[in-house]
This record gives C-alpha cells, structure tokens and sequence, in this order.
C-alpha cells in the first residue's frame, strides 16, 4: 500500500465525521496522524454526490445537522476557514395533519407553543426547564464518564428525559398536535416509542432546535467532510482513500490505532488482538432497524397542502402519536410499516447551489427491519401524496437505496442500521461495551458512533476516543 511513512503515531480507519475528528484531535496534540478510508471518497456519512440528474446535489446519508452545530467540539474547530456555512431554514421542522395543518418546530420556544393549542403551557412546562438547564448539561457531553460538574441540574434532566415517548406523551400532553411532534421528534431513536429513552432523542433534539437550530451544510454535507478534512491536513494529518482495511496487519506501524467501525467490523480486522472475553462482549451488540432511502430530483418546490411546511428544513410526515408508533414498532417485528413514518429534508428551497435554477431536490427515508431488501418507494410517496398532493408528478428522477444495499456503500451500515448499533437503555449509555472507546488490546481504541454519545454528524466518538489514546498512550 503506498502509505508516505513506516510509521505513525496513530492511524485511524474510516474516514466517517468521528474518524476525520479522532485525527483532528491526535493532530492537534501534535502526533502524526493517517486516515485510511475504504471507499473512493472521504466522509462516510456526510457525504453528497450528483445521484440522480447533473446539477441535483443530493446528500447520500446525513443531511440536517442539529448535533454538527450542538457539537462542543465542533463549535470550537475553524470549520468556516475550510468553507463550511450553515444555512439555517426559517423553521427546523413541520409535521403535516390530515386536517390540512402543520405543527411547527420553530426556533422560537414560545411560537413553538403557540401553535399547540391546548397544550401550549404544558409545552412551556416541560421545554423551558429543559432548555434553560441545557448549557450546564451540554458540558458533560466533553468528558461523559466523569462526575457532571452540576449534578443536581444533570440528574433533574435525566429524570425528565430518560423515558419512553410514550410515558412524556401522555404525562405531558393532552392533544394531538403536541403529541405527534414528540412522536416524530422520538422516531429518530429508532426505537419503539414504548422504549425507554425514547424520549430523551426526541426532547433533546426539541431543545437544540431552539437553541442552536436544525441547519444544512451549504452545498451539500461533503462540506463537512472536506472542512474536516481541510483542517487536518492543515495541521499535517494525512488521508488516503479506495483502501478497505482488511486487518490491522497489513497497516503501516502505529501506537494507535483508531477504528471508525462499528463492533462487527472490529471483531473482523481486529479479532485476533482481541481477548477472548471481549470478543464475546462484541459478539451480543445489537443492531437496530435499517432505513429504505429515497431522493427525488423534482421540477418544483413540493406542493404541501399546509403551505408552512415550506418553511421548514425537515419534515415529518406520518400523522399522529399512535400511527407513528405503530410504524415504528413495525420495523422492531420483522415488518414492513403500510404507512410508514417518513423524514424529509428539502434543502433546496433554502440553498440554491444545490441545483440547476427553479429545480428542486428532497431527502427521505423511513425504517424498515434490519437486512430489509425491500423497496418502500411506493409506500413514502404515498405518504408523500397524502399530505403534498400532486408531488409525484413532479418528479424527474429518483434514487432509492434498500437496507441491504447500504452496508455495501458504507460497512458501518450493518443491515442498514443507520445508528451504528441500537440505541436502547443499556446500548445508549454503555456502548459498545463497558470499555467504550478502549479494547482488550493496548493501543487499539473504537471511535465510531458505536460509543458514546452515539449517532449523529457530531464527531465527538471520534475526538473522545482519541483523547482516551492520547491520554494512555502518549
Ligand atoms: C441515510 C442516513 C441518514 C442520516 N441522517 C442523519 C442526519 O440527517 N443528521 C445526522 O446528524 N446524522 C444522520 N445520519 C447518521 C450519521 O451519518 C452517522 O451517525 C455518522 O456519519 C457516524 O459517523 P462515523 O464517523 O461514526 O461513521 P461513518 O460516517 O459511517 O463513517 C465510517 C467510515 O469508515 C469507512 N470504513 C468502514 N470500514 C472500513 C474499513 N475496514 N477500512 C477502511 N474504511 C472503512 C467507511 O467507508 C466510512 O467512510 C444518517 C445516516 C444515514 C445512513
């Protein structure tokens, strides 16, 4: 392999947000840092590319970014001088009633409420608490393991969020228009709603869109990667790309070695270095449903019934509480939800570089049981033709990629499992075992959205882990 030197201070495979952060951060302590990606470019998933017509940037995996802009570490890196710009939609999210009404996630708490109706004090109630404690629990996500620095506020959060959806849902709320954007906003656990911490996704991403907002990368999220990647290299670390790693043999030597893999993966290019018992412990990580993806390049704006879904980056379409968590249970028992819960993103009405003028492109996935091969086109644009009709004869062209498919465009996606492993009670504090970012083997470390704090364009899995290296190592 034609790596420039015999040896590295680190290496880190997989050149996914966290692994691009985990060099960042080794590279920031002045060590010579190497990423080697499998594929043909950088990125993993914030990466985008022309996939259906010339001119139609569509992303290929993450496309709305509250954790990027929420991301401590991030926050503190030069991401703008390395071209990243956030372009903010006027509204994070809409989700669309049959009633012809949208409930909107506004950056404003209190226009959030407004139009909750009945619900708007006990929305007040519950998020202004939440909101408010934020900035002191949001310094844990720095050091995650250590004592918080102010644990009375830290354990009143995690009382109020570590619960299902279901419970905060009907605790909380008595009608449906708050009821159904929680159940949307808790989807995004990929979990049953029923689950313990459902919640905490749905409450925690509701709290960083009034305060931070849910943004798209201008351009497309290869920017991400490519600020990621500009900085890097600006401060030496080098990347090299088309080189899957099949075992750690055949790297060049390194005190290091940072895997941007999900447990599957290491237990293959690892496993030998691996104690028995630790082996194990990888071996019964779980993996959770898959997504079925679609993007559509599209001859106009979608024609929303409720016009004020135009104003949002992301929207969620699938109804209310009930039939939310039906779809998502669905996926949990091997079957393929009739009306799914579909998120989209439509980029385009707030970022006009992203394709030919007057075009338009959107983004949308829903979930499906893990290994699904099955094509859920029909059934998202159903959902899309119930709440926007006439958008299927807009359409110019699409692309849809199964469960199954993903994990041979990025091997993080096992089964299509966009989460890097399921996020329940024990695999969203422990993750992947109790370990976290450390193995059985000396200088062998995980960085990928396999450990804490999980999923999501953050990078810190990558930048914690690599503190971990740092910190045994050098
Ligand atoms: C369809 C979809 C939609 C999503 N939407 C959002 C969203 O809107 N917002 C959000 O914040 N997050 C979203 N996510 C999740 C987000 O993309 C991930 O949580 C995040 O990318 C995880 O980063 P990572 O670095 O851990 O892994 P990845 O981004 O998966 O990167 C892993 C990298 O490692 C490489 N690799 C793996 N094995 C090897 C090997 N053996 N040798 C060499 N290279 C290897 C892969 O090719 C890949 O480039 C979405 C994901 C998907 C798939």
């Amino acid at each position: 392999m034609p790596f420039s030197r015999k040896e590295y201070d680190a290496i880190v495979i997989g050149s996914g947000p966290n692994g691009l952060s985990a060099a960042i951060t080794m590279a920031e302590a002045r060590r010579s840092v190497l990423v080697i990606e499998g594929y043909e470019t950088i990125g993993g998933g914030a990466r985008s590319a022309e996939l259906t017509l010339p001119g139609f940037v569509h992303d290929v995996c993450s496309s709305v970014y509250p954790m990027a802009v929420w991301s401590p570490f991030f926050r503190r890196l030069p991401l703008a001088q390395h071209g990243l710009e956030w372009v903010h939609p006027a509204a994070p999210l809409a989700h669309p009633l049959d009633d012809g009404s949208a409930v909107m996630l506004e950056r404003s708490l209190e226009a959030t409420a407004q139009n909750l109706g009945e619900d708007a004090g006990r929305y007040r109630g519950l998020m202004n608490p939440l909101t408010a404690a934020w900035p002191r629990i949001e310094s844990s996500a720095q050091s995650p393991f250590s004592m918080p620095s102010h644990p009375f506020a830290a354990a009143r959060f995690g009382l109020t969020v570590l619960r299902s959806a279901s419970s905060v849902a009907r605790h909380h709320f008595r009608g449906e228009r708050a009821r159904a954007l929680l159940a949307g906003l808790a989807a995004h656990s990929v979990l049953p709603l029923e689950r313990v911490p459902s919640a905490a996704f749905g409450l925690v991403l509701g709290i960083i869109a009034h305060t931070q907002g849910w943004p798209f990368a201008r351009g497309g999220s290869q920017n991400i990667s490519n600020a990621l990647a500009g900085y890097l290299a600006s401060l030496g670390g080098e990347i090299i790309t088309s080189t899957p790693v099949e075992s750690l043999e055949q790297l060049p030597r390194a005190r290091a070695v940072l895997c941007d893999v999900t447990p599957r993966q290491l237990l293959r290019i690892a496993g030998s270095r691996l104690s028995a018992g630790f082996r194990r412990a990888l071996d019964r990580y779980r993996y959770g449903p898959g997504v079925c993806k679609l993007d559509w390049a599209l001859d106009r704006p979608i024609p929303w019934k409720a016009a004020e879904c135009a104003r949002a980056g992301t929207v969620h379409l699938g109804g209310t509480f009930a039939e939310i968590a039906a779809s998502e249970r669905d996926c949990w028992q091997g079957k393929h939800s009739e009306r799914p819960f579909v998120l989209l993103s439509q980029p385009t009405l707030f970022d006009k570089t992203r394709s030919p003028a007057g075009k338009h492109t959107a983004w949308a996935y829903c979930h499906v049981p893990n290994g699904s091969a099955v094509d859920m086109t029909d059934a998202i644009e159903k959902q899309m033709e119930r709440f926007a009709p006439g958008f299927r004869r807009l359409i110019l062209k699409r692309s849809v990629r199964v469960a199954a498919s993903l994990e041979s465009y990025n091997p993080n996606l096992i089964g299509g499992d966009i989460g890097g492993g399921a996020a329940d009670l024990r695999q969203f504090l422990l993750r992947p075992t109790r370990r976290l970012y450390r193995t059985s083997a000396k200088g062998i470390y995980l960085c990928s959205s396999s450990t804490p704090p999980g999923p999501g364009v953050h990078g810190l899995c990558g930048n914690l882990a690599a503190r971990a290296a740092l910190e045994d190592l050098f």
